[in-house]
């Protein structure tokens, strides 16, 4: 089969490879429409999970369900599908335990374009088909489909790793698409005040949209100092980190009131150390939670949010800045999610 893939560090390209197997609780899908993450750049061009040969990039897709193995039962060949970025086996001691995303080890359920070929190819395995896959809401568009992949559940990840609660003044840094899906699921969790972090324009105008009522820009002096004056050198309740670098904890933590919570899902794809200010983390005891977490994937999870999506309380499509059509245009979305252009906030491709 056709499919790109990251060739090495620093390379991408088209290759010729098998096509995955279907084992009894698996289903094999061809993707519909798929989309770019930000993870694919720090993947691809950061080494972000190290060296990488022939490995079929893409966690993020629309399918068809075109083989079920014997045990499947909720699926068949035909179905359309949301495919969640993260899945998990979900008989594992670690879902179990409530973290299905690590099941197999740190996360481990992470599996396309990590642990195994992504969703860039004619045909993609997904393992534990029951548990992973739902079925695409009725009249849902393919671009709406790719953001729940990931970008829904992981910027809602980000609000459940703060636990925003009503009322709440709320930091997000960062406005890339997770972060504007960590700006609407804290607004429909109730903050009062969402202050965002970010410049370029679209995603700003889009943020506002999605509940954003104030803005600053890291690139005017630290992000902390913008913070206190806004709130009266009090701080914010929480704060979600969806951008920057090993450096934004700092500034997290300096925002922050005692007792607040920051939920952070930044791919950290660079850097060996994350400093906490010894002063404004309380000398140790200022109960600031630092809380960061991949997201858990899953079919319910999909299900649910897709539900939300097709309720219309969150319009997931604005995100779909770029829509191509054909599959010859994903070496240049590709291109675009590293360059990032202002107008860009997500590239889909139709295929
Ligand atoms: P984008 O690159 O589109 O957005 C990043 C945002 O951070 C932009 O608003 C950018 O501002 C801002 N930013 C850049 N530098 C800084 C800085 N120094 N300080 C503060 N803000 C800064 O990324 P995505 O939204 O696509 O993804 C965000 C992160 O989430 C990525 O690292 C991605 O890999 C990760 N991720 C994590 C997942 C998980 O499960 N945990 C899953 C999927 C993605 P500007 O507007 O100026 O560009
Ligand atoms: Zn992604």
């Amino acid at each position: 089969m056709k499919a790109f893939a990251m060739l090495k560090i620093g390379e991408a390209g088209w290759i010729e490879k098998e096509e995955p197997t279907c084992g009894p609780t698996d289903a094999l899908c061809k993707p519909l429409a798929i989309a770019i993450c930000t993870s694919d750049i720090h993947t691809v061009y950061e080494g972000g999970v190290g060296e990488r040969h022939n490995m079929v990039l893409g966690h993020e897709c629309c399918a068809e369900v075109i083989e079920v193995g014997s045990e499947v039962k909720d699926f068949k060949p035909g179905d359309k599908v949301l495919v969640p970025a993260i899945t998990p086996d979900w008989s594992s001691v670690e879902a179990q335990a409530g973290f299905a995303q690590h099941s197999g080890g740190m996360l481990a359920g992470w599996k396309f374009s990590n642990i195994k070929d992504g969703v860039f190819g004619e045909v993609f395995h997904v393992n534990d088909a029951d548990g992973n896959l739902a079925h695409l809401p009725e009249g849902m568009k393919y671009e709406e489909a790719c953001m729940l992949s990931d970008m829904v559940p992981t910027g809602f990840h980000a609000v459940e790793q703060a636990d925003v609660q009503f009322g709440d003044t709320v930091l997000v840094i960062g406005i890339g698409p997770v972060g504007l899906m960590a700006v609407a699921g804290a607004n429909l969790r109730g903050a009062s005040r969402i202050i965002a972090v970010g410049t370029r324009p679209t995603c700003v105008e889009v943020a506002e949209k999605y509940g954003a009522s104030e803005f600053i820009s890291y690139k005017d002096g630290p992000i902390s100092e913008q913070v206190m004056k806004l709130t009266d050198g009090k701080g914010v309740d929480k704060v979600i980190i969806a951008g920057g670098t090993v450096s934004t904890f700092e500034e997290a933590v300096k925002s922050l009131k005692p007792g607040g919570r920051i939920g952070n899902v930044n791919y950290l794809g660079k850097g060996d150390m994350i400093t906490i200010p010894r002063v404004e983390w309380g000398a140790g005891m200022g109960n600031k939670v630092i809380s960061g977490g991949l997201m858990p994937g899953g079919r319910l999870r999909m299900e649910k949010l897709g539900a939300l999506v097709a309720s219309g309380k969150v319009d997931v499509g604005l995100m779909a800045t770029h829509v191509f059509h054909g599959w010859e245009h994903i070496p240049e979305a590709l291109e675009m999610m590293r360059v990032k252009q202002p107008d860009l906030i997500k590239p889909v491709v139709i295929l």
